[in-house]
């Protein structure tokens, strides 16, 4: 069976998680803060804050902005659930900007449209939260001047998208946002079991994570309320959470980073076969921007339209013959929980056609030539 991905794990990785277990902390030692300055200086920005998934960095991220009953935040359709659900935790409202069907990230003229039309009506949205589909970054350079002109903040979802750059840039040195938000999720390109990183150039921002995901507490004398009582002393100054990173994540994150260069080259590498593979067939890999370096977390094919086979038998008959495709994803909007606020089917027409023809193929560092060649004629047989 091939999986659509798979974590590569080797002695380094495994060597680094018993170091932890035979040391002095499980958590909240030094491979924390280590794994952060790691990722600070990968990506280029100031502040990283581990947390235990990129989900609780959404969170807490809203959270740091002022997400809050009454505000509305605004994230793609074409996402994997907790881009969303992050502003319901905060009490907010969602709403979603539709995609480009080309690329399936964030349309940025139909978001131009959205917000001439949400200023009318006073409902402009606090932050939006375009998601890196794929591993490729959205057009954040537009993104960013809409921001300006409308006054929303930016939370980037680069849970696909670690080790992808923009405009030459690594993707998370928060250029064009307030916030990136990373998940080291097994399926990821690195992965610490589960965990997240939240990066920002901003210490209040970064501060305020940093309180959130420990429970609110703060040791730090000058953002108590009294002189301390003693060594023991701490004060809780707002509701946080326990939404830490753990030493042992910490390390296998933190091992697994000093490879994520490989790993994306070798996804890229693999990529390029499909395409060649590919060209010439009935499906059509996402267009890349030329201003993009994709981490390639999946490898997306849309079915060209008409197609002779439907998307939904072409998925099964893959599974059928022990190949993994993937479907990402099924529009937000139309789960059932968010279909009873009230959205429905029709609301996002890009995202719901792509939905009818994106199939995400296997694409994973340890993926063979011949496994990926195999997929290929696999797949021409059953397109034909
Ligand atoms: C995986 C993923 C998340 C959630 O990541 P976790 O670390 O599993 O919480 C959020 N957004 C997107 C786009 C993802 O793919």
């Amino acid at each position: 069976m091939i999986p659509y991905g798979k974590q590569s794990i080797d002695q380094q990785d495994i060597d680094a998680v018993i170091n932890v277990l035979k040391s002095d902390w499980l958590t909240q030692g030094p491979k924390v803060p280590e794994f952060e300055q790691a990722v600070a200086d990968y990506t280029g920005c100031k502040h990283a804050i581990a947390v235990n998934s990129a989900t609780s960095a959404l969170h807490i991220a809203c959270l740091a902005l002022g997400v809050k009953h009454g505000d509305s935040v605004w994230t793609s359709p074409i996402s994997f659930v907790a881009s969303s659900n992050c502003a319901l935790y905060c009490g907010a409202r969602v709403d979603f900007v539709d995609i480009e069907s080309s690329t399936g990230n964030m349309c940025v003229i139909e978001l131009e449209r959205k917000l001439v039309h949400a200023k009318k009506t006073g409902q402009l949205p606090k932050v939006i939260i375009p998601v890196h589909l794929a591993g490729q970054s959205c057009n954040m350079k537009r993104i960013h001047e809409l921001s300006l002109e409308y006054a929303f903040s930016i939370i980037e979802d680069a849970s696909h998208a670690i080790g992808a750059k923009y405009q030459g840039d690594p993707i998370g040195n928060c250029t064009y946002s307030d916030i990136t938000v990373f998940s080291f999720h097994p399926v990821k390109i690195i992965t610490s079991a589960e965990g997240g990183m939240a990066t920002t150039n901003d210490s209040s921002l970064a501060r305020k994570m940093q309180l959130l995901r420990s429970h609110g507490i703060t040791t730090v004398d000058t953002e108590m309320t009294e002189p301390s009582h003693g060594p023991w002393y701490y004060q809780q100054v707002s509701l946080g959470y326990n939404y830490r990173m753990t030493d042992l994540h910490a390390a296998l994150g933190l091992s697994q980073l000093q490879k994520i260069d490989t790993f994306v080259a070798k996804r890229h590498q693999l990529a390029s076969l499909y395409n060649d593979l590919l060209n010439d067939t009935l499906v059509t890999p996402l267009n890349q921007a030329n201003d993009t370096y994709s981490a390639y977390h999946l490898f997306v094919v849309q079915l060209k339209i008409p197609c002779k086979i439907k998307h939904h038998k072409l998925v099964t008959q893959l599974r059928e013959k022990n190949i993994i495709g993937h479907v990402h994803y099924i529009p937000i909007h139309l789960q059932p929980f968010y279909q009873e606020m009230g959205f429905k089917l029709g609301d996002f027409p890009n995202a719901e056609s792509y939905y009818q023809c994106a199939v995400s193929l296997p694409l994973f560092p340890n993926l063979t030539e011949i496994e990926l060649e195999h997929i290929c004629s696999t797949l021409k047989k059953l397109l034909n």
